[in-house]
């Protein structure tokens, strides 16, 4: 796999991996682009939600540049860009529109700059979530921009989301996170269990019918059915070390 093909990259810091977080009473994953969570961790939130867990997507973007059709209406691949990102969310196990929130920021030319941490700690403030999940900013050679800004306003919202005097207008009370998972990390030490929820992802994955030619590479069946054949593989290879069938990798951050 290439290392900027979305989904999941080997595992390679064999010896020092826990796995398999006590379930979140609430998790919020946040994205760059919708589908980025699904990629990154809908068999984890899948199986959370299953477990009781209420689960949260913010999307940072507007996914207004995921086509490759250059004469492609923007305007409307938006909106059915953020109709597809709440079907994903339902089918991980969320409850609704109301729980998928959007930064609004325009695809491609994210910049991680005060207000949109300044936005990303209110939602955290409001939301109140146990386990924060989002992009590795420390992934090396990753070449997505929204990808690696995604990842800075995240770390930078963790801190000013829990400390009193950053953004005292939002008129809420800070929050501390107990955990920060990473995905697409540039160096894994925690693996979670996604044998059960594996085909949930897949079919979360498969909401985002607008990016079948562009990021999923299929543009019929067969393709469609060759990217699950990969999706398994990669997740079966991603597992292996930890003894499960199938697994997502992440770079857990603790005492936040
Ligand atoms: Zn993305």
């Amino acid at each position: 796999m290439n290392a900027n093909d979305p989904g999941q990259p080997p595992v390679t810091a064999a010896g020092s991996i826990s796995t398999n977080l006590a379930v979140p009473r609430i998790a919020l994953a946040i994205g760059a682009h919708p589908d980025d969570i699904e990629f990154g961790a809908g068999g984890t939130l899948a199986k959370w939600a299953q477990a009781g867990c209420e689960i949260h997507h913010l999307v940072l973007t507007d996914g207004s540049k995921g086509t490759w059709d250059p004469t492609a209406d923007t305007a409307a691949l938006v909106a059915r860009r953020s109709r597809e990102q709440v079907e994903a969310h339902i089918r991980l196990g969320g409850h609704g529109a109301n729980d998928v929130h959007w930064l609004g920021r325009v695809d491609g030319e994210l910049v991680a700059d005060i207000p949109g941490r300044s936005e990303i700690a209110r939602v955290i403030r409001a939301v109140k979530p146990d386990v924060v999940l989002s992009h590795d900013p420390w992934k090396r050679y990753r070449l997505h921009p929204d990808h690696r800004e995604t990842g800075r306003l995240v770390c930078d919202a963790i801190v000013a989301a829990r400390d009193p005097h950053f953004h005292p207008e939002h008129g809420l009370d800070p929050h501390r996170p107990l955990h920060l998972l990473l995905w697409e990390a540039d160096e894994v030490n925690h693996i979670e269990d996604v044998e059960a929820t594996v085909d949930i992802k897949l079919h979360a994955l498969d909401a985002h019918e607008s990016q079948f030619e562009s990021t999923m590479k299929a543009t019929d069946d067969d393709g469609l059915a060759a990217f699950r054949e990969r999706m398994h593989q990669r997740l079966a290879d991603i597992g292996a070390p930890a003894g499960f069938s199938a697994g997502e990798a992440f770079h857990l951050m603790s005492q936040l």
